[in-house]
C-alpha cells in the first residue's frame, strides 16, 4: 500500500549542538524501516519525470521498487547502470534542483526522498561492479581524479581500455576529497569508489600536474585519447582593499587545509588558524561548508555574509538549514566592501546594506547597494565567491581552445579542438555539480569508445 504521508520520512541526524564539536557526518542515513516507508510514497509513476531530472538518467521508480521488494542488490544494479558513485550522490546531489524538483509527490507536500533512498541503496548493498574486462589494446589518458575523471576512467574500463588517470595531489578524489567536509561526506566513501577502480584496472598517478610534469602532446604520444577533468579549483577574490591581511583565505584553501591535510584531526600539525569570529562571504555549498569547517575549529561566532536574501542562496536546501540548526549567522543583503586590519591582521570588515533590484539575465533580482555601511567585528575572512578554471593545462597547450572565463571549449560530444582530446566537468562548465561533472564524464567516455573502436 502506497505511503500517502505528505512529509519525506525524516533523516536522522546528529544533535546540532554536539555536531558542532566534530567532524562526524551529520545525516546517520535511513534504517531499513525508514527506506520502506519512503520508498512506499513513489508511486510508479509511469511517465517517471523525476528521471528528466537526474543529469545521468537514473531508472528511479526501477530502483525504489526493489526497495519495496527487500531487494537490494536489483536496486543497486538499477543504479550502477547510470552512476558509478551514487554513495557520493545520494549525499551531496541537489536533489531539490534535480530528480526531486519534477516528482509528482512534490506538488502536495515533500517530494520523494531519491536522494536519501540512493544513498541507503549504496550504502547498505554489498554487490560491487569490480569486474576486469576483457583488454582491447587501447589506451587512455585522464586528467584529473574528481567526479568527471572517475566517471570517464569508470566507463572506459568497464568496455576494456587500459586506463591511466593523471591526479595533481596526492590523494584521488578531486573537490570530493579536497573541498567536501568529513562530515557531510566521509572520506572512506570516496576511498571506496576510488578503489573499486583500481579493481577494474584504472592506474592512478598521484602527484603528477599536467602543464608541468608532463604535457598533454606528450601524453598524446603514449595514448590513443585523452579526457581533460581538471575542474575549476582556481580561486576569485573580490579586490577589496584588505584582502592581503593575515586572516584572509580563499574557502579553497581554508578546506583544503581542513580535509585533505586533516587539519580537522585534533594530533594534526598542518598550520591552520583556528578563528575566534570567522565571518565567510558567498552564499554557495562552499560558503556552508567553510562556515561550517570554521565553527567546528572553535569559532564562537561564525557569519555568513550574502548580497542577495535567502531566496537566491545557491546551497543545497539541506546544508542551509543544517547550518542553521548549529548557529552559523546568516547575514543576508550585506555586501564587504573592505576588510578592516590591525597590524597586519584581520580586525573586522566593512558592510554595504543591500536591496534587491530588477531581475538579471538569468533570472534573479539583482544585489543594489542602499548606501548604508556597518562594520562586523571578526578576525578571519573567508572568500567563497566562486572559482575559475586553473589555466595550467591550457598555458602548456596553445591549441587548446578556451572561454575568456578559461573554461574550455568542447562541442556537443565533449570533444575540444585537440585530435582526440575530450574534457568535461567543472574545467568546461565552470563551478556546477558532481553529477553533471559525472555525466559529462560518461559523455566523454561514449565518445571516445565510438571514435577508438
Ligand atoms: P574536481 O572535483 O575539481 O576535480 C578535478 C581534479 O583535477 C582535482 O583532483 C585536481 O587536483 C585535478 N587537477 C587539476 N588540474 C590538474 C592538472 N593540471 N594535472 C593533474 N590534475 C589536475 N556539488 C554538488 O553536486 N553538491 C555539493 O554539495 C557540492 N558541494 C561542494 C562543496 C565544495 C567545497 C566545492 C568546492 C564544490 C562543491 N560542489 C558540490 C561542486 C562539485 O564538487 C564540483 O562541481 C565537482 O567536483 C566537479 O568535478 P570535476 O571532476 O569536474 O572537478
Ligand atoms: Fe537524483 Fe542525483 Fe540520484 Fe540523479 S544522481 S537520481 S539527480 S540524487
Ligand atoms: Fe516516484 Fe516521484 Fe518518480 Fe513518480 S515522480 S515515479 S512518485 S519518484
Amino acid at each position: 500500500m502506497a505511503n500517502m504521508s505528505q512529509s519525506k520520512t525524516p533523516m536522522p541526524v546528529l544533535d546540532p549542538i554536539e555536531r558542532g564539536k566534530c567532524f562526524e557526518e551529520v545525516a546517520i542515513g535511513y534504517t531499513e524501516e525508514d527506506a520502506f516507508n519512503e520508498a512506499q510514497r513513489c508511486l510508479n509513476c509511469p511517465t517517471h519525470p523525476c528521471v528528466s531530472g537526474c543529469p545521468v538518467g537514473i531508472d528511479i521508480p526501477g530502483f525504489i521498487t526493489k526497495i519495496k521488494e527487500n531487494d537490494l542488490e536489483g536496486a543497486k544494479a538499477i543504479i550502477n547502470a547510470s552512476s558509478s558513485l551514487p554513495a557520493v550522490c545520494g549525499r551531496v546531489c541537489p536533489q531539490e534542483n534535480q530528480c526531486e524538483k519534477f516528482c509528482v509527490r512534490g506538488k502536495k507536500g515533500d517530494p520523494v526522498g531519491i536522494g536519501r533512498l540512493e544513498r541507503f541503496v549504496a550504502d547498505n548493498a554489498k554487490s560491487s561492479n569490480s569486474a576486469k574486462a576483457q583488454p582491447n589494446g587501447k589506451r587512455v589518458a585522464i586528467v584529473g581524479s574528481g567526479p568527471a575523471g572517475l566517471a570517464c576512467a569508470g566507463a572506459l574500463a568497464s568496455k576494456g581500455y587500459a586506463v591511466t588517470v593523471f591526479e595533481a595531489l596526492h590523494t584521488p578524489g578531486g573537490v570530493l576529497v579536497y573541498g567536501i567536509p568529513q562530515f557531510r561526506l566521509p572520506k572512506e566513501i570516496v576511498a571506496k569508489e576510488v578503489e573499486q577502480l583500481t579493481k577494474m584496472g584504472v592506474e592512478i598517478v598521484t602527484d603528477c600536474i599536467v602543464g608541468k610534469t608532463v604535457t598533454i602532446s606528450e601524453l598524446r604520444e603514449d595514448y590513443d585519447a585523452v579526457f581533460i577533468g581538471s575542474g575549476a579549483g582556481l580561486p576569485r577574490f573580490m579586490n577589496i582593499e584588505g584582502e592581503n591581511l593575515c586572516g584572509v583565505y580563499s574557502a579553497n584553501e581554508f578546506l583544503t587545509r581542513v580535509n585533505l591535510m586533516k587539519a580537522y584531526k585534533s594530533d594534526s600539525t598542518t598550520p591552520i588558524m583556528r578563528p575566534k569570529k570567522a565571518v565567510v562571504v558567498g552564499g554557495g555549498n562552499v560558503a556552508m561548508d567553510a562556515a561550517r569547517c570554521a565553527l567546528r575549529l572553535g569559532a564562537d561566532e561564525v557569519s555568513i555574509v550574502y548580497r542577495r536574501s535567502e531566496e537566491e542562496l545557491p546551497a543545497r536546501k539541506e546544508e542551509v538549514e543544517h547550518a542553521k540548526e548549529e548557529g552559523i549567522i546568516f547575514r543576508l543583503l550585506t555586501n564587504p566592501v573592505s576588510i578592516l586590519g590591525e597590524n597586519g591582521y584581520v580586525s573586522g570588515i566593512e558592510c554595504a546594506v543591500m536591496t534587491l533590484g530588477e531581475p538579471d539575465e538569468r533570472g534573479r533580482r539583482k544585489p543594489v547597494d542602499s548606501g548604508a555601511r556597518f562594520n562586523l567585528e571578526c578576525d578571519c575572512v573567508i572568500m567563497a565567491i566562486g572559482t575559475s578554471p586553473n589555466p595550467l593545462i591550457v598555458r602548456s597547450e596553445p591549441g587548446l581552445e578556451t572561454t575568456k572565463h578559461g573554461g574550455i571549449v568542447v562541442d556537443e560530444n565533449e570533444k575540444t579542438s585537440l585530435d582526440a582530446v575530450y574534457a568535461g566537468g567543472d574545467a568546461v562548465t565552470g563551478s556546477a555539480t558532481v553529477i553533471l561533472a559525472m555525466g559529462a564524464g560518461k559523455k566523454a567516455a561514449e565518445e571516445i569508445d565510438k571514435l577508438l573502436s
